[in-house]
């Protein structure tokens, strides 16, 4: 796909419009808990700045459904920026209109303006065509750099980029691609794929994306229960999703016809329900309990599954083993993080949970690539082609 980078244009006086995702958490007072987000995006920020742009920044937070909603400002993010960057940041209390139009206008090379949450306008989830040439009318130059949000078709993400022609990824986004590329697309052999998280359905396209791709596909957590319950394995109380179970037998089938490729728990932590944490027992399967339900991967799969990470050269993870969230149940995650840390192979890992279990497991520096994308990461594993870079293509 023919897209450029912002490292490809003259930006010197130019009014360059960046799509951020500064959609960070907050805690209940209003500040920011993590800023991660905003840390990855100052380097596409300091090389327009260095260049002489004029820089809009332009991002949505949260979910105000087309509402004004002030506890969803982007006025926290434009204080930590200004805190990030030692320098004053400008902030628009809307993100089109003649006043923001003005303000924009006016700014000096070198200086930033953020733009309040363009999710305040309901029209920016339905691209809508008079709302993204409102926004266009802000830029010389359009940057996309939200890879977080590049799995939505938005005004800001799609509609802007149709309406401008100098227009190209910041460097987080080319970062993104290019370590996704790498890992996913063009992978160094043999290749694994670890998935977990609660439920099959969530992640069906990417199940069969990878097992089609991919060497070996690990799996693990809740969605593991309906692989074991179609294998004809008796779960007890624990999480299944039944209208899935015929799926996961096509999956298990289609596996079959390449031997080795698709890993199950042989064990599990089980517990009467995730509350009671005190009264867990280790069993295989094969033997769980009528009234117990299984919320971790056991000791021998832990061990499988760290073998066979050893071996790859590439290993990609999305979601965690098991009930992360609570201290009896998160061994499993935490040692498929150590193990993925352990390995001299090309790590990848995304979505929300997984994150967090490798900063918690404390190896995320040892992880060759931590993406910023939850939804945009698991659609690319999907094989799709995510709709905000196919909009910048030339
Ligand atoms: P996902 O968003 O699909 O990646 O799912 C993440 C959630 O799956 C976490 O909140 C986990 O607590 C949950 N989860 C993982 N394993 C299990 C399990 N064995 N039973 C129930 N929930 C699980």
């Amino acid at each position: 796909m023919a897209v450029r980078c912002i490292t490809d244009f003259d930006m010197y006086d130019k009014r360059v419009f960046c799509r951020f995702d500064f959609n960070v958490p907050l805690d209940e007072t209003g500040a920011i808990r993590d800023d991660t987000r905003i840390v990855r995006a100052l380097r596409t920020i300091k090389f327009a700045v260095n260049k002489g742009a004029k820089l809009i920044l332009c991002s949505h937070l949260g979910r105000p459904k087309g509402e004004v909603k002030p506890e969803l400002s982007l006025k926290p993010v434009a204080t930590r920026l200004s805190e990030l960057l030692n320098q004053d940041i400008k902030f628009a209390d809307d993100c089109v209109g003649p006043v923001v139009l003005s303000m924009v206008n006016s700014l000096k090379r070198g200086e930033i303006i953020l733009l309040e949450n363009v999710r305040f306008h309901s029209e920016e989830t339905k691209n809508d065509p008079e709302f993204s040439a409102k926004l266009a009318q802000l830029a010389d130059v359009y940057i996309n750099d939200a890879f977080g949000t590049a799995h939505r078709a938005h005004c800001s993400t799609v509609g802007i980029a149709k309406l401008v022609k100098l227009k190209g990824v910041g460097l987080l986004m080319k970062e993104e691609l290019e370590n996704l590329e790498k890992a996913f697309s063009n992978p160094k052999r043999p290749v694994i794929g670890i998935i977990g998280g609660a439920k099959v359905s969530d992640k069906i396209n990417i199940l069969k994306s990878i097992l089609a791709r991919m060497d070996m596909v690990l799996i693990g957590g809740g969605m593991a229960n309906t692989f074991l319950k179609a294998q004809g394995m008796e779960l007890g109380n624990s999480m299944i999703e039944s209208d899935m179970v015929s799926t996961a037998q096509q999956i298990i089938q289609t596996a079959a016809t390449r031997e080795g490729s698709l890993c199950l728990p042989r064990d599990v932590v089980v517990a009467p329900d995730p509350n009671r944490g005190s009264d867990t027992r280790i069993t295989s399967v094969d033997k769980i309990g009528s009234q117990e339900m299984a919320l971790d991967i056991g000791p021998i799969t832990v061990s499988e599954f760290s073998d066979h990470i050893q071996k790859a050269a590439t290993i990609v993870w999305n979601g965690p083993m098991g009930v992360f969230e609570k201290d009896a149940f998160k061994k499993g995650t935490m040692e498929i993080a150590k193990a993925v840390a352990a390995s001299d192979g090309f790590s990848v890992v995304g979505g929300g949970d997984s994150v967090r279990a490798v900063v918690q497991a404390g190896v995320s520096k040892k992880i060759s690539y931590i993406s910023t994308g939850g939804g945009a990461f698991m659609e690319f594993l999907e094989g799709k082609v995510l709709p905000g870079v196919a909009a910048l293509e030339m």
